[in-house]
């Protein structure tokens, strides 16, 4: 007995100290390989989950909840800062999906299991390896660990078993001990926050999510619409219908004045740009690859702007330009007709386009 629980003493000194099980019991960080893929599968093949489908209507489920809504602010946060608030979307939809206590239980359980199984293989191969002495097993079975796990065994030096210990005897140990260490956990989890789960790990699973669905997640320079192409290895970020440039702040130069004017027209025309890359210089839109090389805006004056953002545009021309300190936009007199459901419309048929 006096032997089975300085093993056990030992052990649980030991185990406390793997990245999983950290002390301070903040969640998965020693496991996150095999923690993150599961909590990100779990979420995008969920019913809530349907607007994760694809890039394209993801970016039409945004766009339409901000429609619904016209909060000035969102849509500034939606403009200004895409990928933050992309993101903050996203974990807002994570808490909303594990909101509910049981249905992470159970994701929380079988990913543990899943872990503790992988240890039990790992044990039983040690064992099969027929280790002559205790350390050689010990030795054997922390490095099939590190291997398969990311764990540390660095914390079992310094631990002292007692050599006199047999192999089979030590593993039983193991494996009991296992079986309660499973317990501890998921009562431990049960007493921590969703956020704090959700926010310790080491990679973020909504930005595994934002990563997989979104790709680069890179705004036009001038219009700040987000990057539509695929994938996040492409040379050049791209966009379909570019945004009256206003909305991202882009003013005349002499009247201060919002324009309302689209990338697409502005790299045929004359015109001129200054931004934080030409350090305040004034530059030819013709020529925008010279500073921005990864960027290929096609060049058609015959694109319009859509009817979705001429109606943001229109509804906001007077707190657009006292945010960004500028003067409203002379926007076309046709705008002024532009209602909601052209609003809404002219989303529908864009993400069919992209489609
Ligand atoms: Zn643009
Ligand atoms: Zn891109």
């Amino acid at each position: 007995r006096p032997f089975q629980l300085s093993i056990q003493g030992s052990l649980g000194a030991w185990c406390s100290q793997i990245p999983w099980w950290d002390a301070s019991l903040k969640g998965w960080s020693g496991c996150s390989h095999i923690v993150i893929p599961k909590i990100v599968d779990n979420f995008l093949s969920s019913e809530q989950a349907v607007e994760y489908a694809s890039r394209s209507f993801f970016q039409f489920s945004v766009l339409k909840k901000l429609l619904e809504e016209m909060n000035f602010d969102n849509y500034v946060k939606y403009i200004s800062k895409y990928e933050k608030f992309v993101k903050s979307w996203i974990q807002r939809c994570l808490i909303d999906h594990y909101g509910e206590k049981r249905s992470l239980r159970d994701l929380e359980k079988r990913i543990l299991s899943t872990i503790i199984n992988k240890i039990k293989g790992i044990l039983k191969n040690s064992i099969n390896k027929n280790n002559n002495t205790v350390s050689a097993f010990l030795d054997s079975f922390c490095k099939e660990l590190q291997q398969d796990l990311v764990i540390s065994c660095n914390s079992l030096v310094g631990v002292q078993f007692k050599s006199t210990a047999k192999i089979e005897q030590l593993s039983d140990n193991i494996r009991t001990f296992l079986l309660e260490l499973e317990q501890q956990i998921l009562t431990q989890f049960n007493h921590l926050e969703l956020d704090t789960k959700l926010s310790n790990l080491s990679v973020k699973p909504r930005d595994e999510i934002f990563k997989r669905v979104f790709g680069c997640g890179k705004q036009c320079p001038f219009c700040k619409a987000p990057c539509e192409a695929g994938g996040t290895d492409h040379k050049e970020h791209f966009v379909s219908v570019h945004r009256p440039k206003g909305l991202g702040n882009f003013r005349d130069r002499d009247s201060q004045k919002l324009e309302h004017s689209i990338c697409s027209s502005d790299v045929v025309s004359n015109r001129e740009f200054q931004t934080v890359a030409t350090q305040g210089k004034f530059h030819p839109f013709k020529d925008y690859r010279h500073y921005y090389p990864d960027w290929r805006i096609q060049p058609d004056p015959s694109i319009d702007a859509s009817d979705y953002w001429k109606f943001v545009f229109k509804s906001f021309n007077d707190q657009l330009a006292r945010k960004y300190d500028a003067k409203e936009a002379d926007l076309p007199r046709d705008w002024k007709n532009i209602t909601k459901e052209y609003a809404l419309r002219g989303l529908k048929q864009g993400f069919y386009l992209k489609k």
